[in-house]
Formats: C-alpha cells, structure tokens, sequence
C-alpha cells in the first residue's frame, strides 16, 4: 500500500497548549480516513500542518513520498474544504469555482473548462450560470467541494464538511461524499467530531483526545473493539464498566465495554432497578443501576418493556463483555 500522507513524532504547540501532541499517523492512498475526537481534540491543527497552513514544532509530515518541510500549501498536492465554506456572492458558480486557478493566472477558457468538470464531478454540471443565492445548502457544499476539486489534487482533506446541514441532508450528503470518493479514487481525510458521521464513512478512523491520536483502526475495531474507556464511552455511548465491576466476574482488575443492544432481559442474571425508559422508534432505550454501575440498554421493537421504577433481571454473553486496560 503506498502512503498518501504519513506524519511522524509531529506536534504542535502554542505556549504551554498541547493541540497536537506527539501523533503518528499513515494514511493510504485512495483511502477514506475519518479523524474524530471531541471538540479542541487537535483535529483542525492536524488537518492545517498537513495542508501546509501550520508547522510542527517537531516532528516530519510525508506527503506521497515527499518531505513537506518547506514546500508551501500552494504547492502540496492536497486541497482542504473548510468548515466555513463561503462563496462569493458576486460570482457565479462556475467563476466560484474557477477563482482560485483565476489567482493562478490560467486563462479564461482553460479555467471555464476546468471548474465545469469540476462541477460535473459532483453533480452540478448545468448549475455553473447559477449564482449562489440560488443554490440549495446542499448544492452550495458541492459547489465547496468542486471550488476543492478543480485543483486535481491528490488528496482532499475536509473540516467538519457536513456541519452546517441538516440532519437529513447531512446523511444525504454522506452518501454522495463516498460515492463521489469512490468514483474518483482518490485520498480523503475527512474530520467530523459526529460518531456515526466517521463509522459509516470512513475505511479508518483514528479517534483524537487531547492533542493525541488514542485509537487507529476500522469502524468496527473502533467500535467492537475499544482499547480504552475513553472511546468506548465516546464512539457510541458504550457502557464503560470500573474494574470493581468487572474483577468479581472474570477475576481481573480490568476496565469492561458492554454496548447497549447486547443487554437484554433474562430470567436469570443481574438485578437491575429501571430508572427510565425513552421509547426510540425502532428501539427502545431503558437506563437501569446494576449494583451502583448505571447502564443502557436498548431493546428491539416488540420486546417486553419494562417501566421505571420495575426491579429485572438483565444479562449479556461474555462474549460481547470487552476487556480493556486502565484509561
Ligand atoms: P479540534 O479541531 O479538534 O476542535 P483544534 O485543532 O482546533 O481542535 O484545537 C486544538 C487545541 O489547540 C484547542 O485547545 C485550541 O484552543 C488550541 N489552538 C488551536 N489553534 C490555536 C492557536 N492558533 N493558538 C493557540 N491555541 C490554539
Ligand atoms: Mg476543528
């Protein structure tokens, strides 16, 4: 597999503030890469000292082989969709897509040509004599995704992209961004700090705490697989057991993931004391103290139901009891 874009011992630090600590990272070519971690986690700095806007304080970035020290964002083979992505309003679409090769000096024609491609890349072809005011929020993050792809870049590194949109159109536009990732084959690094945004999108993800990467791995492995209690609490809201919990049923001092859906009533098991019930839709989430451990769980459509206040039995397969080391 050969590497897109790899970052090694890099850090950056401003005064005594820590936003990216120390992180190793290797990224594939053609592959889709979620970064996600909560808010001031060190995502954006990671995403700006790749595209050049930032510097380490140490450490070395690789960008398709090539030392990035040095060479400027212009030059690197790489396009970032911002978070804010602005149009000009006084441009029509095609000359909005077309502005930053205009700076550039490519003629008229050539440019024209250019962002029309670019713009039929993402589904936009006959929207170029459009003014932006005239644009769906939707069309108006492709138009940001056509302004990123014009450049023919390598690799496209996208900030929280989808966070101005809707719930619906997000996952609408979730959908595009990986078929349109597909299709055109090349890298995406793409930063949310949504959960769900990462696992169903990304073939990696590396999830950020604090300036440093905690976890890299598959959407399942991040998932199925925490390797601290800080992802499984934070991917999916797991129910993170203490090692007090967990040392008297396995007999190690070991921390415990338990996702909600693989608790589920029994005749025989734990007692439990229901302290409410949230009727979801397609589930049914019930908060319940096993002991003094708080937990969820989340019953399947058409399961008895229990009430708060009701005392039950719960239990789960020691198979879906993941174990992890201290935090
Ligand atoms: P994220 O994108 O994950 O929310 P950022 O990378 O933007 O996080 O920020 C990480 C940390 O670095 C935060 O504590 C933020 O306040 C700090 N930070 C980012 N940029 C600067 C800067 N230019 N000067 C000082 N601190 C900064
Ligand atoms: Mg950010």
């Amino acid at each position: 597999m050969t590497s897109a874009i790899r970052l090694s011992g890099v850090s950056r630090h401003y005064g005594a503030v820590k936003a990216v600590d120390n992180i190793d990272l290797d990224i594939a070519e053609g592959e889709f890469f979620a970064m996600l971690g909560p808010s001031g986690s060190g995502k954006t700095t990671t995403l700006r000292l790749i595209a050049g806007f930032e510097r380490p304080t140490v450490g070395e970035i690789q960008i398709y082989g090539e030392v990035a020290q040095g060479i400027p964002p212009y030059k690197r083979p790489v396009n970032t969709v911002f978070q804010d992505y602005a149009l000009f309003p006084h441009l029509n679409v095609r000359d909005n897509v077309a502005y930053g090769l205009m700076v550039a000096g490519v003629a008229k024609y050539a440019r024209h040509k250019s962002a029309d491609d670019a713009l039929e890349m993402v589904a936009l072809g006959a929207y170029g004599n459009r003014s932006p005011s005239e644009l769906s929020g939707g069309q108006r993050q492709r138009v940001a995704l056509a302004r990123a792809l014009v450049n023919k870049p390598k690799a496209l590194l996208l900030d929280e992209p989808l966070g101005a949109l809707d719930l619906k159109l997000r996952e609408q536009m979730q959908e595009e961004l990986k078929a349109l990732q597909r299709s055109l084959g090349i890298t995406f690094v793409f930063v949310t700090h949504d959960q769900g945004e990462a696992l169903s999108m990304a073939d990696r993800v590396a999830v950020f705490n604090e300036g440093r990467i905690v976890q890299i791995g598959t959407p399942e492995d991040i998932y199925y697989r925490p390797e601290s209690p800080f992802v499984a609490d934070f991917v999916g809201s797991s129910n993170v057991l203490p090692p007090r919990f967990v040392a008297p049923l396995i007999g190690r001092q070991v921390y415990g993931s338990l996702r909600p859906e693989a608790v589920y009533l029994a005749d025989q098991g734990h007692p439990a004391q229901v302290t409410s019930v949230s009727f979801l839709g397609t589930a049914t989430r019930v908060s319940i103290t096993v002991g003094d451990v708080a937990m969820t769980m989340l019953l399947p459509k058409g399961a008895a139901i229990p009430k708060a206040g009701d005392t039950v039995q719960v239990n789960w397969d020691d198979a879906d009891l993941h174990l992890m080391a201290a935090p």
